[in-house]
């Protein structure tokens, strides 16, 4: 697993200093085609006090097909899901690949499935093994990790549909995610 920790001490979520007991994981993605997870931190390590950004917002981590970049200790109070969520999950982004876009909303307009396959793939493990490697830290298991539109459902999250509008293009959704993360927590598999 290729994870390297720079926290964003500029953003007011880190400044505010609160800590968590970690209870679950919340999956998110970006809608944002084509930034990648190195690229968020130029993009929020920012004050939102100062008027540097527009977004009081600030998750744990961000990864794509490359690598995972932890931006907030796993156990800091994140500002990732507009609600009770904040108090009790990690939160991490999964980015969306480049060649597409949005026109408002939550729908992938011109998404080619097929081509970015090699993509989601490649993301969709690295999720797999942060949501292992976080689930051993703190005691989770696979049934402890939602969406964030899972999340809404529940009443501990905004209204927003990711990941669910995303997963089902390629034949997955987040109950195959959580079969996948406990495959790999039951096997004896080294992900450090
Ligand atoms: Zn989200």
């Amino acid at each position: 697993m290729n994870l390297t920790t720079k926290y964003m001490t500029r953003n007011d979520c880190y400044t505010a200093d609160r800590k968590i007991t970690p209870k679950g994981i919340m999956v998110h993605s970006t809608a944002t085609p084509g930034v990648m997870a190195a690229s968020w931190f130029s993009r929020w390590d920012k004050s939102y006090k100062a008027g540097e950004i527009e977004r009081q917002v600030c998750v744990h981590a961000f990864l794509d097909a490359k690598e995972i970049c932890q931006y907030l200790p796993w156990d800091h109070r994140g500002w990732h899901c507009g609600g009770s969520g904040n108090n009790t999950h990690i939160s991490f982004e999964i980015c969306e690949p480049a060649g597409f876009s949005y026109s408002g909303g939550a729908t992938m307009i011109g998404y080619d499935a097929a081509e970015q396959e090699p993509y989601f793939r490649a993301a969709w493990e690295n999720a797999v093994a942060l949501c292992v490697y976080l689930c051993r830290q703190y005691g989770l298991t696979e049934t402890d990790i939602i969406c964030h539109s899972e999340g809404h459902e529940q009443g501990i999250a905004s209204n927003h549909k990711d990941v669910m509008h995303w997963f089902p293009k390629h034949g997955e959704n987040m109950d195959t995610f959580r079969l996948a993360v406990k495959k790999a927590l039951g096997s004896a598999v080294s992900i450090s």
